[in-house]
């Protein structure tokens, strides 16, 4: 299968405004921002959907993915006011990137129910 547009962004074959990097995981701002902070937390092994997520397994990569969201938010400042975490799984969950990631987004009212 091809290489998805963030398994290039991990192997640095394309630039991302990276945020935070670990062994195991990569945060870069979204290139196309749908609020005032818009962050992509993924984990650097190719896991396409929520689907492939199993708690045994990867329940420390996710522990890691939601440290480093709220030590982001921390340091965009949104952590106080509130921040809203996604993940979208497959075509009815608007999904448009198939290497799991985790959208970190603050700095404006969040509406509900999502779109
Ligand atoms: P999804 O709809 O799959 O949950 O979210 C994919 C996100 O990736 C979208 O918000 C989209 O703007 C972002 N995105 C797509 N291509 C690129 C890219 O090349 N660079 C960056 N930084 N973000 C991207």
């Amino acid at each position: 299968m091809a290489d998805t547009i963030f398994k290039k962004i991990i192997d640095k074959e394309i630039p991302a405004d990276i945020v935070f990097e670990s062994d195991s995981i990569l945060a870069f701002r979204d290139i196309n921002p749908k609020a005032p902070t818009h962050i992509l937390i993924i984990p650097k092994e190719e896991i396409p959907t929520v689907r492939e997520i199993n708690g045994k397994e990867h329940g420390p990569l996710l522990g890691e993915m939601i440290d480093a969201a709220n030590s982001i938010a921390k340091k965009e400042g949104i952590s106080e006011d509130g921040f809203r975490l996604v993940f979208n799984c497959g075509d009815k969950g608007g999904q448009e990137v198939y290497h799991l990631h985790l959208h970190l987004l603050g700095g404006r009212q969040m509406a509900w129910p999502a779109g």
